[in-house]
């Protein structure tokens, strides 16, 4: 237990640690570091569940607010058998500096439940979407703390979510939550929104590199969301897509992979299969099956981690061949193995620029609710584009100025914009009138 306590714990330290890095680069008070140190606000909850047999189940959950200087709070929920409370504290602490990274008014916030949702029914599911929402309502809002989907929900939860607060509120509130069903208030263009973000970085890559897409081999570790996205955006550019891999391990071809195949495959029948499918008819494809630490280390240029967090550490990190890693999970590398891929000149574009085109969307989805007036979808991708382009650009000037990685450079960027806004309102130096 006490084990297990230190390395929940650890989580979160070790995700601070990044900013005592990134201000040794940045005019910031020691004291907005230190703030940036503890999440405002942690609650914790009991959520009580009828399960379909007649027995009770009593569920964890977590809602943690970081910080709101910037902006009401911003970021997903997650359904998880491994959240913990630390967890949620990290993946706050990156939504602060996600929004701050690409400049949007927002603040980091994260919420999580401990459960393997693959084992609930769908009424189940809906009971227990409704039952955390009942448990946070006083805690969330569109003014305060904006939840969104993460790993394991989705827009139908999103949408169950909105609805149990909009009834404890009595007014409908689509404002609440982002990444909702269309048909209830959702953006359109949120659904790729992640995967597209992190395509919008590589195609300044392919300019800076002088790519040619047909010769650049790419392996996707997670093919959720997110992955499934960045891989169907990649493959339709020419891109070749020869390993792919979800909780059950990956499979691989040195031919690469007909992507839209796949995810058709995946989304039917909820498995990984190497297949080509022409209309409905699907035919096995000749692949290998590989796990997913392999799939790390393949002979790739692009790697895109897109699952979980801590899949690359110090006793990996040297095995890794690609040149060129866009971080679409959150916090898939472990603090000490940044040293060891800077060592070998991976160019890792950090989680808090590489995801960050789904809270940005988000964000659209949010001030549309607000506004009551809908975008067309190439407006919101094009909105998405010209953030993500100028923001990936100014980081990158960042981190050839100060001769650092790109997750410091990141970082910088972040605290800066963190900086100025918590320091207006007056630092030890200024109420000392020094
Ligand atoms: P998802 O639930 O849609 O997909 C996750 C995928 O990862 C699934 O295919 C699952 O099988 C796979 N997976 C789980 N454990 C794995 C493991 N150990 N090894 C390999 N694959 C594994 O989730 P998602 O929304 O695509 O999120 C993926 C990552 O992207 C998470 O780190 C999440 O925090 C991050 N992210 C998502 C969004 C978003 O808008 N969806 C935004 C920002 C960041």
């Amino acid at each position: 237990m006490v084990t297990q306590v230190r390395q929940e714990a650890n989580v979160f330290q070790s995700a601070i640690q990044r900013l005592d890095l990134a201000a040794k680069h940045v005019d910031i008070a020691p004291e907005t570091i230190d703030r940036l140190k503890r999440p405002k606000s942690l609650l914790e909850v009991s959520i009580p569940v009828r399960m379909d047999d007649g027995t009770l189940r009593v569920f964890t959950g977590y809602r943690c607010r970081h910080d709101d200087t910037r902006g009401p709070a911003k970021g997903g929920i997650r359904f998880h058998p491994d959240v913990s409370r630390a967890e949620v504290q990290a993946l706050a602490f990156w939504m602060t500096c996600k929004c701050a990274c690409v400049g949007i008014p927002f603040g980091g916030g994260k919420g999580g439940v401990i459960v393997n949702p693959k084992e609930l029914s769908r009424l189940e599911l809906e009971r227990l979407s409704r039952g955390y929402m009942q448990q946070v309502a006083d805690f969330v809002g569109p003014e305060t703390d904006v939840p969104a989907p993460d790993v394991y929900t989705n827009a139908t939860i999103m949408g169950w979510m909105m609805d149990e607060y909009s009834k404890i509120n009595r007014k409908r509130t689509p404002g609440v939550i982002t990444g909702k069903p269309i048909a209830l208030g959702g953006s359109l263009g949120r659904d790729d929104a992640t995967g597209r973000g992190a395509y919008y970085c590589i195609k300044e890559i392919e300019k800076r590199r002088k790519w040619n897409p047909k010769s650049i081999r790419v392996a996707v570790q997670g093919f959720g969301n997110a992955g499934q996205s960045v891989a169907k955006l990649l493959h339709a550019d020419g891109y070749k897509i020869v390993a792919v891999s979800d909780s059950r391990g990956g499979i691989c071809s040195d031919d690469g992979f007909d992507v839209p195949s796949l995810i058709k495959q995946k989304n039917e029948s909820r498995k990984l299969q190497a297949v080509y499918c022409q209309g409905s008819v699907c035919e096995l494809v000749p692949a290998r099956s590989i796990t997913n630490e392999e799939l790390l280390e393949l002979e790739v240029d692009l790697l895109l981690p897109a699952a979980l967090e801590n899949q690359i550490s110090a006793s990996n990190a040297g095995k890794i061949k690609a040149s060129v890693m866009v971080e679409l999970a959150n916090g898939p590398t472990r603090i000490e193995a940044d040293p060891i891929l800077a060592e070998r000149n991976v160019l890792v574009v950090p989680d808090i620029l590489a995801n960050a085109g789904g809270v940005t969307v988000s964000y659209f989805e949010w001030a549309q609710n607000r506004a009551g007036y809908y975008w067309s979808l190439e407006e919101v991708q094009e909105k998405l584009r010209k953030i993500m382009q100028a923001e990936f650009n100014a980081i990158y000037e960042i981190m050839e100025q100060i001769k650092t990685d790109m997750r410091t450079a990141a970082y910088v960027h972040a605290l800066g914009r963190i900086g100025t806004a918590l320091e207006t309102q007056g630092t030890a130096e200024y109420f000392s009138g020094s």
